[in-house]
């Protein structure tokens, strides 16, 4: 473990995060800190500002006003090396992202090789690593188009993984996923928080959020409304908010 990341200590800081799309006033002002192995779940109705602040933190929309610090460094400082910060981040989406024209071992490997100039053997080895830790390696050679949408979601996140990241985002991950593959990707995110990864995940899946999280907060018009324990946000909130959307969910 490196210096800078014990145990507790502080891998993103939020403070006062504005983002205006135009006219639409869609992050009102969040604060929030995510500590060294937390996993902290994001819920709340859509539209609500959930995706727009996830990519706010590894700065795939720039913010309007506010400071985000990512391992203390800060990523709306103009200054600062974007591409430093974000190696730091794996980032896995609803909609996989994988490149079509590559087999899965590939996809696993062309950003390590490119972006950390690891050479083709140790980048080889690091993503059959984590290949076998999502359950997948028997697919090293198929094509993104050959695998199921839970297969392609686990490679994605064996692709953020095979960079050693400091944070993993997740943005309703198993959205776009048929019922029966969504338990599949949950257990990966379930293995890797055990393992101590750090993790902000937006998520529909309450009962994930319950069991996984150590601190779930609620979203509702570019708010945090509510936060705290799972037992406290899903389980007693105190907010007619967080109560109503509980109510539509669950
Ligand atoms: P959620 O993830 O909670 O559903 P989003 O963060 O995607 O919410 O969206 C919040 C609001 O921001 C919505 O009104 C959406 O239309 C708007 N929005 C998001 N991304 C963009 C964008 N790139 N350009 C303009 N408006 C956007
Ligand atoms: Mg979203």
């Amino acid at each position: 473990m490196a210096a800078s990341t014990t145990a507790g200590s502080t891998v993103v800081e939020v403070v006062d995060l504005h983002k205006s799309f135009g006219s639409n006033h869609v992050l009102q002002g969040l604060n929030a800190t995510i500590r060294q192995g937390e996993v902290v779940c994001v819920i709340g109705p859509s539209g609500s500002g959930k995706s727009t602040f996830l990519r706010c933190i590894n700065l795939l929309e720039e913010p309007t006003s506010g400071s985000i610090k990512v391992g203390g460094d800060e990523v709306t400082d103009p200054d600062c090396d974007i591409d430093a910060i974000r190696r730091n981040m794996g980032m896995v989406f609803q909609q996989f992202n994988l490149f079509p024209h590559l087999s899965v071992l590939d996809n696993c490997t062309i950003a390590q090789t490119t972006v950390l100039g690891r050479s083709k053997d140790e980048a080889q080895a690091k993503a059959r690593e984590n290949l076998e830790k999502v359950g997948i390696s028997e697919k090293e050679s198929a094509f993104p188009a050959q695998l199921s949408g839970g297969q392609q979601q686990r490679v994605a996140i064996a692709r953020a993984l095979s960079m050693d990241p400091k944070l993993m985002l997740f943005d309703e991950p198993t959205s776009a996923l048929d019922p029966e593959l969504v338990g599949d990707v949950l257990s990966v995110m379930r293995r890797l928080a055990s393992e101590g990864m750090t993790m902000f995940v937006v998520t529909h899946e309450m009962a994930f959020a319950r069991e996984v999280a150590d601190r779930v907060i609620f979203m509702d018009g570019g708010n945090i409304v509510e936060e705290g324990s799972p037992e406290q946000v899903i389980g007693t909130p105190t907010e007619e908010r967080t109560k109503v959307f509980l109510q539509r969910v669950l």
